[in-house]
């Protein structure tokens, strides 16, 4: 059983006295500043100007400076950009600035694990990533609960190494949901591993091969979107509150029973071979490679794909049946 860790194991005054520079206001960046702040940190926001992420630090109160200017002035560097532009980032404005003996960390291992960033010695290189979007980690901090995090340690300078990113997960309040400790190498392999497997692609196309078979049948779409899309949600809350067998209590047995008769003819042992392989594309850094190319050159696939899945029928139908679900939040 993993050891958790908690509000008492964390302490945040470890970090008094230390500047944590943020670099980037997105999704992630935005919560970590606030959050620590609201802890009684001191932070600085590094977010370049032109965007609306850029507008939203003003309005929040930062005077948000270049990531040059910010990684020259802290004792620790948290960086929040996405993981395809880090490399760069990390060679032209923060490899050339940070000072000696401080402290840089991740939100995600991709840059660690497939050493596109090779940090000097002299550093503490850790993580902290939350398991949550960042929109989730900064509104649970406010209500006085917190996103689970998971920490680890790929170098151990200063000796407190640990010590540090429990501080910095409290600071978010990753310590109130319970923080993990893992490694880059397996922060990095599962979370591509489930984005991939289970989460965003398995899902998706789940999702759209089902809808598509009844459309093909003859079906009214309407009805296939219901089925296989908007009920996603409702199965899913089950098995999140309660497991597989709240789920299989609250369905019908004809559900349950249908369950048994025919998963395991849509996950085959060919299906799990696949995902044998997609494993295996992840650890040898196929995958990265591919993605990271894929940037290089403009991101030709990346925007056929996303261009074709934003054109299926089951986008257009459930646009419109949503319009009219007024609860559903735009
Ligand atoms: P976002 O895309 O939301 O934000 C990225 C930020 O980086 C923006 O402020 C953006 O500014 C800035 N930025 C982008 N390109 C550059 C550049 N070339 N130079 C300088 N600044 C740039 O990223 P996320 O918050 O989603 O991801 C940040 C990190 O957190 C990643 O490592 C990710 O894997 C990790 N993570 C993300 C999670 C999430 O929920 N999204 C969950 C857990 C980890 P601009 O607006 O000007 O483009
Ligand atoms: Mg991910
Ligand atoms: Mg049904």
């Amino acid at each position: 059983e993993a050891r958790m860790y908690y509000e008492n194991d964390a302490d945040l005054s470890l970090l008094k006295g230390k500047t944590i520079a943020v670099l980037g206001y997105g999704s992630q960046g935005h919560a970590h500043a606030l959050n620590l702040k609201d802890s009684g940190l001191n932070v600085i926001v590094a977010q370049r100007p032109g965007g609306d992420n850029y507008k939203k630090a003003i309005e929040d109160g930062w005077k948000p400076v270049s990531v040059a200017e910010a990684v020259k002035q802290v004792d620790w560097v948290h960086i929040l950009l996405p993981d395809e532009v880090q490399k760069k980032v990390w060679e032209e404005d923060i490899k050339p600035n940070i000072k000696k003996d401080v402290i840089l960390s991740f939100a995600h291992g991709f840059n660690i694990r497939f050493k596109q960033i090779i940090p000097t010695p002299d550093l503490d290189v850790i993580m902290i990533a939350p398991k949550g979007p960042g929109h989730l980690v900064r509104r649970q901090y406010e209500e006085g609960k917190g996103v689970p995090c998971l920490i680890a340690v790929e170098q151990n300078a200063s000796g407190k190494a640990k010590d540090f990113a429990l501080a910095y997960a409290k600071g978010i309040g990753g310590t109130r949901g319970g923080v993990l400790e893992t490694t880059f190498a397996e922060e990095t392999e599962t979370d591509l591993f489930g984005e991939q497997v289970v989460l965003c692609g398995g899902l998706v196309e789940l999702i759209n091969s089902g809808f598509e078979t009844l459309v093909a049948a003859g079906y009214q779409p309407e009805i296939a979107y219901f089925e296989c899309l908007h009920e996603v949600k409702l199965i899913v809350d089950l098995i999140f509150e309660g497991g597989f067998g709240k789920m299989n209590y609250s369905v019908s047995d004809t559900a349950e029973y249908g369950e048994y008769v025919s998963g395991k003819r849509i996950i085959t042992d060919s299906t799990r071979e696949a995902m044998k392989k997609v494993l295996a594309d992840i650890q040898s850094g196929k995958f990265a490679n591919n993605w990271l190319e894929e940037n290089r050159t403009g991101r030709p696939f990346f925007k056929k794909e996303r261009k074709d899945v934003s054109e299926r029928t089951v986008e257009k139908v459930g646009a419109r049946l949503r319009s009219k679900m007024s609860w559903i939040k735009k």
